[in-house]
């Protein structure tokens, strides 16, 4: 099962990633974890990522594609994996196709989370994290028992930065005009599939493995 998982920030997209490995006992592979490893493991492409990101450049598609490449050809990759934060462009999905083409696969399903951005930012605005313990809560979807003081710790409890209408409004129009030309590219191919993201945790797991067992 070779899932691509997409979903804007604050989505679910990681939680439901877990759920998924979980079911399927496939490795989630990120790009930030991916990198990390490659640099930790010391080989070729990791030691020209991290020559760029030291020097704040860009990581170059060459370097990208490739340890995704390496990545894919590992052995825990063999029943499937869910890739998740690349392809980012159409160029990196083209690249994608022929990685799996030389292994002799194809995506499964390219599997969007798909939140309205008013939610979203619905979900940013009200979120309130615990100063002590870092538990998170929602002031209309998830509040605690007693205003602004933690349930698990008794901790004070903030708003982040990042978590105002503005921020969440230019993140989120960053980010669907980046994903617009990859959902056509994986619409055409027949591959694309987009889920209810506003639904309970439960049911949007049980969506997508719906989904994926429809699609084997
Ligand atoms: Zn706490």
């Amino acid at each position: 099962m070779q899932l691509l998982l997409m979903g804007p920030p604050g989505a679910g997209k990681g939680t439901q990633a877990a759920e998924l490995v979980k079911k399927f006992d496939i490795p989630h592979i990120s790009t930030g974890d991916m990198f990390r490893a490659a640099v930790k493991e010391g080989t070729e492409l990791g030691k020209q990522a991290k020559a760029c990101m030291d020097a704040g450049k860009l990581v170059p598609d060459e370097v990208t594609i490739g340890i995704v490449r390496e990545r894919l050809a590992k052995d825990d990759c063999k029943k499937g994996f869910i890739l998740d934060g690349f392809p980012r462009t159409v160029e990196q999905a083209d690249a994608l196709k022929g990685i799996l083409d030389g292994l002799g696969l194809q995506l499964t399903r390219v599997l969007n989370i798909h939140v309205p951005a008013e939610d979203l930012i619905e979900r940013a605005i009200g979120r309130r994290i615990c100063k002590k313990c870092g538990a998170t809560y929602h002031v209309k979807f998830n509040p605690t028992k007693v205003e602004g003081v933690c349930d698990d710790c008794g901790g004070e409890l903030y708003q982040r930065k990042d978590d105002n209408e503005d921020t969440m409004k230019n993140r989120l129009a960053v980010y669907e005009a980046s994903t617009k030309p990859l959902i056509d590219y994986y619409t055409k191919a027949g591959l694309y599939t987009e889920i209810d993201g506003r639904q309970s945790i439960e049911k949007v797991t049980n969506d997508l493995i719906g989904v994926l067992f429809s699609a084997q």
